[in-house]
């Protein structure tokens, strides 16, 4: 049993969590999401669950937009219990599913976009091989011809394998790469995202930014892992994504979420020039004790379906645990 299972059990029957809130109280929680579906399809969170959380987080703490919460850490303000939302990609289920929730809620988002994504231009290479994996009950991978494998039970796992591959090529070798699995599982690469994978519109943009309880932000035009561009290549991502979310919507974006988001996505010369393309803030995908010590890569929890996990990432107990960890000199989370 974990640290973190073991202090939820033990103290949860005692009031532990709302102990675990006090100790926590200026640890910022800010929240990571992806996807909302009517059914929690996998690598989403259902309707219901997602409503479950909001109002959990609109009844117990401070829901903070993102951007505030960076204004107030600036000028030396800490605001006790503060959740931030945020929600990565720029999925058209944003517009369906969550963004009524939050209003019904009351609560504020920032969205990160990926401007490409949202132009119809590209659609997210995940989602490529998702869609890939849903066609076919086995395929073949090129470094394995002779073998071809069996989908059944092993799709998301295959998925996962095959992402991680990708995450390890540059990023003109990986656009290859998918088109090879295609090609060589005779199935069709569309242009355009399919029904299931496809993005939110300007308009829909618009009308959410007027409401003034969504944010924006960038997640680059298409969704590459930053480290492994060329130097015009990055350039293009940040100032292109910036310029197109200006044109699209008039607004000036201050931050931007790098895709991936894990320590190994960003680097010194990601931040350098992503100060140079006039960006203040970088997002990263992982869990820090202190979110906003770095403003170039602000911390986030990943949010999933479990609720006992999500109780324990908003009440504190991960932080605790965390911190109890530091305390007895292990690596932090
Ligand atoms: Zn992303």
């Amino acid at each position: 049993m974990t640290l973190n299972n073991f202090i939820y059990k033990v103290s949860k029957p005692l009031g532990g969590l709302q102990v675990a809130r006090f100790l926590a109280r200026n640890h910022p929680r800010i929240l990571m999401y992806h996807r909302i579906s009517p059914d929690g399809s996998p690598g989403t969170i259902s309707v219901d669950q997602f409503r479950k959380q909001m109002k959990l987080i609109k009844r117990s703490f401070n829901p903070i937009s993102l951007s505030n919460l960076i204004e107030l850490h600036e000028q030396g303000i800490t605001p006790k219990h503060a959740v931030a939302v945020t929600f990565d990609d720029g999925y058209s289920d944003f517009a369906e599913y969550a963004f009524p929730i939050l209003q019904e809620e009351g609560i504020p988002a920032t969205l990160f976009i990926t401007t490409g994504f949202v132009n119809g231009d590209v659609w997210l290479w995940p989602d490529k091989i998702k869609f890939l994996l849903s066609k076919k009950s086995q395929i073949k991978i090129p470094s394995k011809l002779d073998d071809d494998i069996r989908l059944e039970e092993s799709s998301i796992s295959l998925w996962k394998d095959i992402s991680n591959y990708c995450l390890t090529l540059d990023n003109l070798v990986k656009e290859a790469y998918i088109s090879d699995l295609f090609s060589l599982n005779d199935v069709c690469l569309p242009e355009y995202a399919p029904e299931g994978f496809e993005a939110v519109g300007w308009e829909q943009l618009n009308r959410f930014i007027e409401g003034g309880s969504v944010d924006i932000g960038s997640h680059t035009c298409t969704h590459p892992v930053l480290t492994r561009l060329s130097l015009s290549e990055l350039r293009y991502e940040l100032m292109f994504s910036k310029k197109s979310i200006y044109c699209n919507l008039g607004v000036d974006v201050s931050i931007l979420c790098y895709p991936n988001g894990t320590k190994f996505d960003f680097n010194d010369k990601v931040k350098r020039e992503l100060l140079n393309s006039g960006y203040k803030y970088g997002v990263a995908a992982y869990p820090t004790l202190d979110p906003l010590d770095d403003v170039l890569s602000v911390g986030r929890y990943s949010v999933d379906k479990d609720l006992e996990r999500f109780t324990k990432t908003i009440f504190g107990i991960s932080y605790v645990a965390a911190m109890f960890r530091r305390s007895m000199s292990s690596d932090e989370y």
